[in-house]
């Protein structure tokens, strides 16, 4: 057991940027399902609603954002999914 194998670890970790909730920095309390255009860009090409980790978005917020989506495709302002 001579072979130090931490002495390769973390090489090369890129460094990222703390995200922030755009929704948090508005100060929206309720998210608007009719704002089709600002939920676009919450959804990925596939009509996918995208994840946190992309957005930034708070559990709160996204909690919200999932629910106006959801709703904006009720009404057809949204795709299910893409043609
Ligand atoms: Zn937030």
């Amino acid at each position: 057991m001579q072979g130090n194998v931490n002495s390769q670890r973390r090489q090369q970790q890129p460094r990222r940027r703390k995200k922030i909730c755009a929704f948090c920095v508005d100060g929206v309390h309720t998210i608007d399902y009719k704002q089709s255009d600002m939920l676009g860009r919450y959804v990925n090409e596939f009509g996918r609603i995208k994840p946190r980790r992309q957005t930034g978005t708070c559990a709160k917020h996204q909690r919200a954002l999932a629910v106006a989506v959801k709703r904006a495709r009720h009404i057809a302002l949204l795709p299910f999914v893409a043609e």
